[in-house]
């Protein structure tokens, strides 16, 4: 959709941009084209977050066997509806995604990927539920500002280096896609935006306990892995054993520390549950 599709179509619908739910919406049509194949969405049904006027969604819809989408405003979704509510190939959830049952979302079972334009007050709390979610993602194009996108690519002790940065590298190859100046979207943002790729990695095992792991150690930042792992619920002795195991010096602090150190803290830490 370009510029004027978009102005049209709001204005057709009485509606305007809700600046509240992060409603920046792409007018990029390259852009989109080259989001929706680079997020395999050729290949795998894909899931789409906030889909708003639908220009992502109408570039998915081009290739893949199947978009699921979630949006959280019903305005939104009155006017997905009418542009797709008749394709085979779409579904559409009215909600908050937060709150949605991924393992509910039957056509995203046997493999899928992500696609999205992500709102920026949200995109926290929507990057780690997608990383630990128990859908099997294949990969995931993600557009995000400039700084969200940089958590991603963050090395150990730099400010930007967190539980995001970590269960990102884990799990998934991540690279840089495009870049995109606030000239892409209407309305448009202060800020510069990234789109991301990531890839999952086939050897990375589940690790039920790495996103438990992460907020532990990561909790108070610049207190010691000890006592912020000890705040988690386990006495001193128990909280040094389980160091100990994962060759962790009590005294370090998470944010200096590499990915490897919290795989073996979640390893140890699933060991104790289980001994
Ligand atoms: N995909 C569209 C595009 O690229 O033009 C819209 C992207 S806009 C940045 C973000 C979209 O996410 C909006 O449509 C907004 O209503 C929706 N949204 C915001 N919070 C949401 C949430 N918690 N769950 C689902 N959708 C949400």
């Amino acid at each position: 959709m370009t510029v004027s599709d978009i102005k049209a179509l709001l204005q057709q619908e009485g509606l305007t941009p809700n600046k509240a739910l992060g409603q920046n919406f792409l007018v990029d049509e390259a852009a989109a084209l080259r989001i929706a194949e680079a997020s395999g969405a050729a290949e795998y049904p894909v899931l789409e977050i906030g889909p708003g006027l639908g220009a992502l969604t109408e570039m998915l819809l081009r290739i893949s066997p199947h978009v699921a989408a979630v949006e959280i405003d019903a305005a939104m979704v009155r006017v997905l509806q009418k542009r797709f509510g008749k394709n085979g190939n779409f579904s559409l959830l009215h909600e908050d995604f937060l709150k949605t049952d991924l393992a509910a979302m039957l056509p995203l079972q046997e493999g899928c990927t992500v696609a999205a334009n992500l709102p920026y007050y949200v995109t926290t709390p929507i990057c780690l539920k997608l990383l630990t979610s128990v859908l099997p993602i294949k990969s995931m194009a993600l557009m995000l500002q400039k700084e969200a996108a940089d958590r991603f690519f963050a090395q150990p002790s730099s400010r930007q280096y967190g539980p995001l940065s970590v269960l990102a590298r884990y799990y998934y190859d991540v690279s840089p896609l495009m870049s995109l100046s606030p000239q892409s979207y209407y309305p448009q943002p202060e800020v510069d935006s990234s789109v991301i790729l990531l890839t999952r990695k086939k050897d990375a095992a589940l690790l039920p306990l790495l996103p438990r792991a992460l907020d532990a150690a990561f909790a108070m930042r610049r207190k010691t892995m000890l006592n912020n792992v000890k705040a988690a619920g386990f006495s001193k002795e128990e909280t040094e054993t389980l160091l100990a195991e994962a060759g962790i010096p009590p005294s370090a602090r998470a944010e200096a520390l590499p990915t490897e150190a919290f795989v073996r803290l979640a390893g140890a830490w699933e060991k104790s549950i289980h001994s």
